[in-house]
């Protein structure tokens, strides 16, 4: 599949974190497992194992034109079968944190998707579904989105799958600081 024009100039970003990555991976042997083992790699325009290449020959203007990375499920299969035991998941949700930190024009959407989505289960226990759908389109300032999304979100209340009164409260604030101190550490 075709790797799309670069449009962002604000492309690469975040060396210090591209480091991290290549750190995670520079024992890539690049036998393909973790392409073969992602349920989502047809989707991606680049394989898993490609992605991990350009990591460790350092080119960031591709990896961070790609959005592999954003279609990562963390369903850690591939972390599971590399034969290297190497952490890829992680290495994935850190060039999330990267395209995310470094504010790229073409991740916004997808970045304000994970955080809003994170953000409603920060306060709520679990996501909450209305909610978060009115603060992602907020975050995005898209109000098409409210039209788009409109119709499917009546069916799911006609149905009693979309509860609209306020769900009991139960903090993850702890878990979500743990968190952030084990991304963060060096
Ligand atoms: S499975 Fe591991 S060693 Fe094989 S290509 Fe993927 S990252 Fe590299
Ligand atoms: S963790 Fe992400 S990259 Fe790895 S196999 Fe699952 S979806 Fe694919």
């Amino acid at each position: 599949m075709n790797v799309p024009p670069v449009m962002d100039s604000s492309l690469p970003p975040a060396g210090a974190e591209l480091e991290r990555v290549r750190r995670m991976v520079q024992a890539c042997m690049q036998c393909g497992t973790c392409s073969g083992s992602c349920p989502n790699a047809a989707a991606m325009d680049l394989t898993p194992r490609r992605l991990w290449r350009l990591v460790l020959l350092d080119r960031g203007e591709e990896i961070f034109r790609s959005r592999t990375f954003t279609l990562c499920s963390a369903c850690y299969r591939c972390t599971l079968r590399c034969p290297r035991g190497l952490p890829l998941t992680e290495a994935m949700h850190a060039l999330q944190r990267a395209a995310h930190r470094g504010r790229m024009r073409r991740y916004r959407a997808v970045t304000a998707f994970h955080h809003q989505f994170l953000e409603s289960v920060r306060r709520n226990g679990r996501v909450n579904e209305m909610a978060f759908m009115m603060h992602y389109i907020a975050a995005v300032k898209n109000p098409l989105l409210l039209l788009r999304h409109a119709a499917l979100g009546l069916q799911l209340a006609a149905r009693g799958s979309l509860p609209l009164g306020r769900r009991p409260s139960r903090s993850l604030e702890a878990l979500f600081r743990r968190a952030a101190e084990v991304e963060n550490a060096p």
